[in-house]
Parts: C-alpha cells; sequence; structure tokens
C-alpha cells in the first residue's frame, strides 16, 4: 500500500527520540509532505531505523543527524542520512556492508553492534530493487544515500 515517506520518516525518528536525546543530538528532516511510494511497511522501518540508529550510535555528544528526501528525475526517491559523527576510513568503505564486518572493533565497542545492521538494510534495499551508497569523512561525518522505486 503507499505510503507517505514524509510521515513514515517522522514516526521512525520517533523511535529514536529517547537515544537520540540522551546525546543532546538533533535529528533534522526535511522532505515534501506529497510524496507517496509503494513498500513494506516493515522493511523500510527495518532499514531507516538501521541507518538511524548507527547515525546516532557513532556521532558524539550534541552532533547532529540530518534526514533529506527528494524526488529524483528517474522518479526514484532519494533519501540521504548524514551525520556529524566519526566517519568511517576510506579503506574500510567498501567492507561495511558485510556481515559481522565491524571498521575498529575497539573505538566502536560501547555501542556493543553485531556488525550486521548495514548486511541487513543492503539486503532490504536491493529487495525492494533500489541502491545505498556511502560517503565519509573521518572526523566529519557519513552520508548514507538511498535511492528507491516509487513503485516496484
Ligand atoms: P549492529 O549489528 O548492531 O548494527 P554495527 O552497528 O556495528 O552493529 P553495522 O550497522 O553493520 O554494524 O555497521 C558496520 C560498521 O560500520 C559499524 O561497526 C561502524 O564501524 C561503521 N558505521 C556504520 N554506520 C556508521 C556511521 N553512521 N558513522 C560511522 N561509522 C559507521
Ligand atoms: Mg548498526
Amino acid at each position: 500500500s503507499p505510503v507517505n515517506i514524509a510521515q513514515f520518516m517522522v514516526n521512525t525518528i520517533a523511535i529514536l527520540e529517547v537515544s537520540a536525546h540522551r546525546k543532546h543530538i538533533n535529528v533534522n528532516l526535511s522532505a515534501p509532505e506529497e510524496l507517496y511510494m509503494e513498500a513494506d511497511e516493515d522493511r523500510l522501518r527495518q532499514i531507516f531505523v538501521n541507518l538511524l540508529s548507527n547515525a546516532i550510535s557513532y556521532t558524539p555528544e550534541g552532533g547532529k543527524v540530518e534526514v533529506r528526501i527528494s524526488l529524483t528525475e528517474q522518479e526514484q526517491v532519494r533519501i540521504e542520512i548524514s551525520d556529524t559523527g566519526i566517519g568511517i576510513p576510506e579503506k574500510d568503505l567498501p567492507r561495511i556492508f558485510e556481515r559481522f564486518y565491524r571498521v575498529d572493533k575497539a573505538r566502536s565497542r560501547s555501542s556493543g553492534g553485531t556488525g550486521l545492521g548495514l548486511s541487513i538494510v543492503k539486503h532490504l534495499v536491493e529487495l525492494h530493487k533500489g541502491t545505498i551508497t556511502v560517503q565519509s569523512v573521518v572526523g566529519k561525518g557519513t552520508t548514507f544515500i538511498l535511492e528507491l522505486p516509487i513503485m516496484h
């Protein structure tokens, strides 16, 4: 059934409100109000909860997370999730979507993750016939960019 993506994202961000608030991280959303897409809501939720919880986990206190949604010329929904966090070294970028891969066990131990989140995200994005890419600068932050077809 059609999902209002802006409304959906507001609700998804609300799920993570407590963990963001605890770290004084501000989560900002910009999205067209009347953009709908055909999608499985449970899968979509899992994708964004994973990406947003990573953004919050790997961003120090007082940082910022931004979600920007737009419609591309190819009629794809483009979703950018940016953070002002620790970033990912260039050499690790090709591997972060692998199962159990974590950049640095020492630095990320406190978050207690398993390294499965992004492999699940990638799988779900592919089920939706979409794409996911990442850009990152160590010490500055990370941006994940998803493009999902409106219908698939
Ligand atoms: P979990 O299975 O609980 O999600 P995880 O967060 O360690 O564990 P992934 O979500 O797959 O696993 O992420 C893999 C690794 O990529 C992380 O351990 C972290 O090193 C790095 N990473 C992911 N997202 C970010 C981000 N927004 N900023 C910095 N590093 C990140
Ligand atoms: Mg994770």
